[in-house]
């Protein structure tokens, strides 16, 4: 019997997920919003507009769930993404987790670390969020979202990969990584295997941040599956173009990787904070950036390289089904 999946209404088998997205975010902060609340008023209702905009588009492409992999500290909302999910239909999973150190809220977790044992701390939280729920919404986490930084994984961030590797020996639960400028995939594979994950249910994040052929191969080779999950986003925030990314994913998917490959945007549909006004020469690193790219632009640049239609229904629907245990 396949695994049961938690989504944001209940769960659902993963073998009846469908079409899924890796890794989008309904909407996002930077831990530090909270503070400009003042000028960056939450409008809720704003947020649902958007969200269920963002999933009729979705639907639209045949897609029947998203992974939604905000951590804890930078705007997660189970019970808007109920909501989202209720009105659309569309499945969502949510996260437990934090975010890279670079950009997260690390005080509170570095005071406990001083006075106990975080690492620990962290751990109850994880499982709590995955077996009974997040707050008291009843809502459970259905991925462990980690990050590491640029060229490191700090010790701050290995407190969070230790309990993560442990809560899914526990769990089952499917882990979802964030690596930042197309650094340490292999690294963090090899940690949260050499504590006893299971690489089936590890999917490491925003590997087409690097378009090294070698650093993939180190990566798969641990046994993993990979994220090209930033598709659209192209020169910002240390991010190749996407003919790059292409170039790398036709290789791999040549060289017989096909089914370790999973595909998304990484896009924020609604910032939290003060709105956001991207900078005249900025906008051609995101003009791109948005929920359907992949459809309307990638998967055709596939389909000129000559992949088939069998190899890319692998990669939107089996891969996610079989990392969540289909
Ligand atoms: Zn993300």
């Amino acid at each position: 019997m396949a695994n049961q999946v938690n989504t944001v209404r209940g769960q659902v088998s993963a073998d009846q997920l469908g079409k899924t997205m890796i890794h989008e975010h309904f909407q996002f902060g930077y831990p530090g919003f909270h503070g400009d609340i003042t000028l960056g008023r939450y409008d809720r209702q704003e947020a649902l507009r958007v969200g269920l905009e963002v999933a009729e588009r979705l639907k639209a492409h045949g897609v029947q769930s998203v992974v939604d992999p905000t951590p804890n500290e930078c705007g997660r909302d189970p019970l808007l993404l109920k909501e989202i999910s209720e009105m659309s239909g569309l499945n969502i999973i949510c996260a437990t987790g934090y975010y890279y150190e670079g950009e997260s809220a690390t005080a509170y977790w570095k005071f406990r670390a001083l006075l106990g044992d975080a690492e620990s701390e962290i751990y109850e939280m994880y499982m709590k969020e995955i077996t009974e729920g997040i707050g008291d919404t009843g809502i459970r986490a259905g991925v462990i979202k980690l990050a590491s930084s640029k060229d490191v994984i700090t010790d701050y961030e290995k407190m969070f990969f230790r309990a993560a590797a442990r809560a899914q020996r526990d769990t089952g639960v499917t882990i979802v990584t964030h690596t930042q400028e197309g650094t340490m995939g292999p690294e963090q594979a090899e940690l949260l295997i050499s504590h006893g994950a299971d690489p089936n249910r590890i999917v490491i994040g925003h590997m087409c941040g690097n378009t090294d052929v070698a650093y993939h191969l180190r990566t798969l080779d641990t046994g993993v599956s990979i994220g090209f999950d930033r598709f659209g986003l192209q020169g910002l925030a240390g991010t190749p173009l996407d003919r790059m990314r292409e170039t790398v994913l036709i290789g791999l998917i040549g060289m017989g990787y096909a089914d370790r490959i999973l595909l998304s945007h990484d896009t924020v549909n609604c910032w939290l904070g003060r709105a956001l006004a991207i900078p005249e020469p900025l906008l051609p690193t995101v003009v791109d950036w948005h929920p359907t790219h992949i459809f309307e632009n990638v998967i055709p640049t596939l389909r000129e390289a000559g992949i088939s239609e069998e190899t890319i229904h692998k990669i939107l629907v089996d891969n996610p089904q079989r990392v969540f245990g289909a």
